[in-house]
């Protein structure tokens, strides 16, 4: 190999493998597996620098495993990434069995040439593997990469020992070989797609990280749900979208927990919140505001829609049974279970925001707990009206 060549991929891989066990902190399972792998390839590519300490069967035999070891993390990582089984008993004893013909080929048969060919085989054989297990799995443009550097990784180890097979014994030997312009460019296609697979793992796992963290910060752990700054997303990528908006309150919520305990509280916030984003419909979001207040975006939805929805989440919510649920049989609320208030809002013209709608969902909530708690109210009605028919109430049917 050329001398440049030498000291460029180790410490490229050693790299790699580094940053891998940084992201890999960060909590991505696949970075935990590249790593392994990137530090294995830099300790094979190593291997030849320590020519004049290692016997050279001893150090072909090492680098051949440590090869085998990093395309077996490879293949590893991108399972990982696909979410597919890892099938490790299966690699490990293929990769076992490839290293004992390997070992074969270099110590019983001494032949270079075919103890290159399995090794090489093997490792294209791994990640092949993975990649024909992943290709219908694949999500976003990042897994698109990732597989297609993939395959042309696996190409070209192909390409090179169909060369080495063919085309070396033409040039007379290996050693001759080695120092032709053949080689050079081999090596250094070799190179620039061992850089750009390790460039496409590294983007395809930072994006996921950071996807994951983002995601984590813009919900609220306690139900899964977005929270304030997750529902300011979604408004951004919608902008200028216009529909209904609704805030709903649970009732006397104070009350459930002085009584029944901050636990069953909890309890309570998860069970609405679940009830409903079951209810949602598509393109709707919601979110948790705080404590027991939540906020629901109906695109494209009429005033009117909005109020039947929203009714339909309130009556379903006192409807469920909370003796059957340990609450021990306490009336809760005006009919014995517990409710929620709803303020309806439609879109105004000449809002400059999603707020000033919001202000006005949060207006008739603040009606509709005036007008006696587990009702819904539609914006638009003067509180000295709040008793109007507006109010939608509390017995009529879904
Ligand atoms: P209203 O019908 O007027 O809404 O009465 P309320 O008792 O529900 O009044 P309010 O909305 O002011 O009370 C909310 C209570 O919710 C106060 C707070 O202790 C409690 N709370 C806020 N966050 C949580 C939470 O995460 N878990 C539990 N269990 N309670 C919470
Ligand atoms: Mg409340
Ligand atoms: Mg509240």
């Amino acid at each position: 190999m050329d001398s440049n060549f030498a000291f460029l991929l180790p410490v490229m891989m050693l790299i790699f493998g580094c940053t891998f066990l940084i992201v890999a902190r960060f909590g991505s399972r696949e970075a935990k597996l590249w790593g392994p792998g990137y530090l294995f390839s830099a300790a094979a590519f190593s291997v030849p620098l320590f020519d004049s300490l290692l016997e050279e069967r001893t150090a072909s035999a090492i680098a051949d495993a440590l090869f085998l070891l990093g395309f077996l993390f490879y293949s590893g990582a991108v399972l990982a990434r696909f979410k597919r089984p890892s099938y490790f008993r299966l690699r490990l004893a293929f990769a076992g069995v490839m290293y004992a013909g390997m070992l074969y080929a270099a110590l019983v048969a001494v032949s270079i040439p075919a103890e290159f060919l399995l090794n090489d085989l093997a490792c294209a054989a791994l990640l092949g593997f993975a990649v024909a297990i992943s290709l219908r799995h694949m999500r976003h443009a990042a897994d698109k990469l990732l597989l297609a550097v993939s395959g042309l990784v696996i190409a070209d180890i192909i390409i090179r020992n169909v060369i080495f097979v063919f085309i070396v014994p033409s040039y007379g030997g290996h050693e001759d070989f080695i120092s032709s312009e053949y080689a050079f460019t081999m090596q250094a296609a070799a190179s620039i797609l061992a850089l750009m697979f390790a460039l496409a793992a590294l983007a395809a796992t930072t994006l996921d990280t950071i996807a994951a963290h983002r995601d984590a910060a813009e919900r609220d752990p306690m139900t899964g749900m977005l929270n304030r700054r997750g529902f300011d997303r979604m408004v951004e990528e919608r902008k200028g979208a216009q529909g209904t908006v609704i805030i709903c309150d649970i009732d006397n919520f104070k009350w459930v927990n002085d009584t029944f305990g901050h636990g069953p509280g909890d309890e309570v916030i998860r069970a609405f919140a679940q009830m409903l984003q079951a209810r949602l419909p598509e393109g709707a979001f919601a979110a948790r505001f705080g404590g027991e207040e939540f906020v629901i975006f109906l695109p494209a939805t009429p005033l009117a829609a909005g109020g039947d929805f929203a009714n339909k989440v309130r009556l379903a919510f006192a409807a469920v049974d909370r003796k059957a649920s340990g609450f021990d049989g306490r009336p809760i609320g005006f009919d014995g279970r517990i409710t929620a208030s709803f303020g309806v809002a439609g879109a105004n013209p000449a809002d400059h925001s999603l707020y000033e709608q919001i202000a006005r969902a949060d207006k008739a909530l603040y009606a509709a707990k005036e007008a006696g708690r587990n009702k819904v109210m539609v914006e638009g009605e003067p509180p000295r009206d709040m008793s109007s028919p507006r109010v939608v109430a509390v017995n009529r049917g879904c």
